[in-house]
Order: C-alpha cells, then structure tokens, then sequence
C-alpha cells in the first residue's frame, strides 16, 4: 500500500494568500495594499521611514488572552509572565501590563524596563544563569517576587544579596530535566550539557540546603527547556513528569513547595510547522501537574508577540547576475538576525496592491551588510520589484528588535505599535548622532 500522500508538501512554501489567512491583523486591500489592523503599512513607511518593526496591540491582546483562556479551560490557575527578552518594547509590554501580564526578566534592564512598564515587582520573576551581585541587589531592593536560582553558586549570591538589604526573596529552583525539545540547537536549554538550571538528582539535597538559608524562602520549582518547540508535547511532558516526581519527592521530606513555574518555549509556525496549540500545552501541564496542589507560573515569549510584528523593509535596488536575482532591501541581518543566526524562514510578502497578483519568480531577499550571512531568503518567489517597494516580514515580533545590533554603523530601526486605525511610534529611529555618541578619542590623539 503507498504511503499516504503528506497533508502539506513541505518542500513548498506558502503562498501570500496562506500567509495571509493565518495572521488576522494582516489583509490586502485593493486600494491600500497590506495593512495592519486598520493601518495601511505603506502609510506607515510614509511617515516613518524603513526599516521599521510594526506591532499589533489587538494581536497581543488576543494572544495573551487565547493562552489565559486555554489554562482556564483546563481549571490550571496559572500566573502569566511575559518574556521580556522575546519584544521589550515599552508599549508592547504595556500593553500586555494591562491584560494582567507579569514578567519573566533576565537583567537589570529588563526588570527597569518591566517596572516602568507598570508591571508590579511582586508579579516579577528573575531568571538567568548569570545574574550579577549588582543585578541581585537592584531585583530584591526592588521587592521582585521571585528569582528563579540555576546553580548552588547562585543561591549563595541571592543570600548574601538578601541578607545585605535585610530582606528575605522567594526563590525557585530551576532544574534541568535532560529532555531534548528538538528544536534548534542554539534555542534548547533543558539538555544536560546545556548551561542552565541544576541537574533533577542535584535538586532535592539543594532545596533542602537553600531552606536552611538565610535571606531566602524556597517556594518551588521551574524548568524551562527550550524556545520554538513545535514537535510536540512528548518534551513539555517528560520535563513536567520530572517536575513532578521531584515536587513528591521534596514533600515527602517534609519541604513545602508552592509553586511550579512552567517556562515558556511554545513554538509558532514561520512556513508551516505543525502549530502546538496552547490547548495541548494546558493538557501537559493538566495531566502532569495538575493534581498538585500548587501554583502554577508560565514565561511564554514567542507565542505572544512573535505572529503580532512586521519588519517592514524597501527595495534598494535589484540585482540580476547570469545565475541569480537579488533583491537588495534596506534591512538588514543587524536588524533581523533570526535568519543568519538560526536558518530561520519568515515569511516576505509584498505590500502594494498590485504585487499580490502579479507573476512571482525567484530572488534571493539580502540586505546590505558586507557578510554572505546577510541573506533573509533563498530562492523565494517574489514578484518584480522596483526600488523603493516595500516588502513586509511576517512574525517578527519576536526575538526581532529585541536581538537586533548596529553591525556596519547602522542605526537601530525604528518601532510602531498599530492599535485600530491609530498608529504611533513607539521608539524612534535612532539617530546617527546618537549612533556616535559614546565614541571617544583618547586625549593622547589630541
Ligand atoms: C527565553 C526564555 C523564555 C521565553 O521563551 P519563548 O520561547 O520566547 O517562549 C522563558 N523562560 C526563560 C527562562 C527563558 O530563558
């Protein structure tokens, strides 16, 4: 008998309409070409300038609000916490602030940032397996209401930061289940020979040391074992059984634990991935769990805000070789790095009218940086392009901006939040003043 034939031929990409369809915000229309809720984004290239990173409030908004709904449904009270470091733009993590978002922050800046956002220290947690003793004084002076600790090291830092200050923080353990996510490999975290959390076997004697303690209260565990994981939930579920197993055991010794913090981690489909639904990860976390009796946190980044950003790019110029045709845009891998750092695809659609119906062929999409890595796509159909189109790229509201650097002396771009028919900037685009301000000659160059 054949095999049966595959639902979606992967070696296909999607075509605009497809895209399209998957991502609310987003529509074509005749006159305005793609817009962004109510905001054509050629206006927004008008008054702005390119390259510009576009978001979505109502995207946010119903994202947020389809996980929460998810954990409802499967009666998992369950605390949110934002990760800062997936969009920590000021308006974006408002705007999450005011759905009742937390936040999950991995430094100073991130914790200021979550702070001036409205975000109540109380529904911080502070992760990360390099948290200076500066970092640690700042977060609990500041009353952050948790710190997750990722080695014995570290629980003496918290201590000693603590007990400094006179205070007493709640601290979870992260553990490191071994699981392998099987995603890539510069975004798996819960591997044994990856740099974060302590090993399940460490655990218990740990736990048991950080209660005799001072300065800290051990409330409970936390894992968190990856970043883009669409192959399931085997993973999610094999680290939560761990977690389990450990909460048990830890009872059984008499030591309370209140809370498991489930990280974050849920995929989202760039081309077309299988989309784990928040609905399977609330069943996970259900059946593994659920019957524990504790609260539980998440520290989802990705699947909030990654489908609610555009980068918006122009064409520069096209370039036709005997072999190959590039379409050269203003963006470039300093801006979004996603592609050149994880072979990530996202998808590139045009945004005048004309160009969804027009003949496609393929280019290869790059940007102006001096690296052959600076190339966003190979071999991707795309309509012809004169200089000064603009193309928008999908789901980059995610590790976009956040990762993005001034690699060749260019400037950040700059942010805008679309809410409705209103849109604003939400970061400027940085100057090349300020590009060069903090360079200084030595006063022996006179
Ligand atoms: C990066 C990170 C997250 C968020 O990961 P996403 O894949 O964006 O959901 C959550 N928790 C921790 C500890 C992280 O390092």
């Amino acid at each position: 008998m054949a095999a049966p034939a595959p639902l979606i031929d992967t070696d296909e990409d999607p075509s605009f309409a497809d895209l399209l369809a998957q991502r609310p915000h987003l529509a074509v229309h005749a006159h305005d070409g793609l817009t962004m809720e109510d905001v054509p984004l050629a206006r927004i290239a008008r008054e702005v300038g390119t390259p510009a990173w576009v978001y979505s409030a109502g995207t946010l908004r119903r994202r947020f609000r389809a996980l929460r709904a998810a954990l409802e449904e499967a009666r998992l009270p369950c605390d949110i916490h934002f990760a800062v470091k997936a969009n920590p733009n000021l308006a974006v993590l408002r705007t999450l602030a005011a759905e009742g978002a937390g936040a999950d922050i991995v430094s100073e800046g991130e914790l200021r940032l979550a702070l001036a956002a409205g975000i109540d220290p109380a529904h911080v947690v502070f992760s990360g397996v390099g948290k200076t003793m500066d970092e640690l004084r700042f977060a609990i002076g500041r009353g952050v209401g948790q710190i997750n600790a990722e080695s014995a090291e570290e629980v003496a830092m918290i201590s000693a930061a603590a007990t400094a200050l006179g205070r007493t923080v709640d601290v979870a353990l992260r553990v490191n289940p071994d699981v392998d996510a099987r995603t890539h490999a510069k975004i798996t975290t819960g591997r044994s020979e990856n740099k974060f959390g302590v090993a399940i076997a460490d655990a218990s004697a740990l736990y048991a040391r950080m209660s005799a303690t001072p300065g800290l209260r051990p409330v409970g565990v936390a894992v968190h074992i990856g970043s883009q994981i669409t192959a399931g939930m085997a993973a999610y579920a094999t680290a939560y059984r761990h977690l389990a197993d450990l909460v048990r055991e830890l009872r059984a010794a008499g030591l309370p634990v209140e809370r498991v913090d489930c990280g974050g981690g849920l995929g989202i489909p760039y081309r077309h991935e299988p989309a784990p639904s928040p609905a399977a990860l609330a069943g996970a976390i259900r059946t593994t769990l659920g019957n524990l009796g504790v609260r539980l946190m998440m520290e989802p980044g990705r699947w909030i805000c990654g489908p609610a950003g555009v980068l918006l790019a122009s064409v520069v110029i096209e370039k036709r070789t005997a072999t190959r045709r590039f379409v050269i845009l203003d963006a470039a891998m300093n801006d979004l790095v996603r592609p050149a750092m994880y072979e990530a695809w996202h998808g590139i659609v045009p945004v005048a009218p004309a160009a969804f119906a027009a003949a496609t062929s393929p280019c290869d999409v790059v940007g102006p940086v001096c690296e052959t890595g600076d190339t966003f796509a190979r071999n991707r159909g795309l309509p012809d392009l004169e200089p000064g189109s603009l193309v928008a790229f999908l789901d980059a509201g995610a590790y976009g901006a956040a990762m993005s650097s001034t690699y060749n002396a260019r400037p950040l771009a700059a942010e805008v939040l679309v809410d409705g028919a209103r849109f604003a900037v939400v970061r400027a685009r940085q100057t090349q003043e300020a590009l060069l301000a903090g360079q200084r000659l030595p006063d022996w160059m006179g």
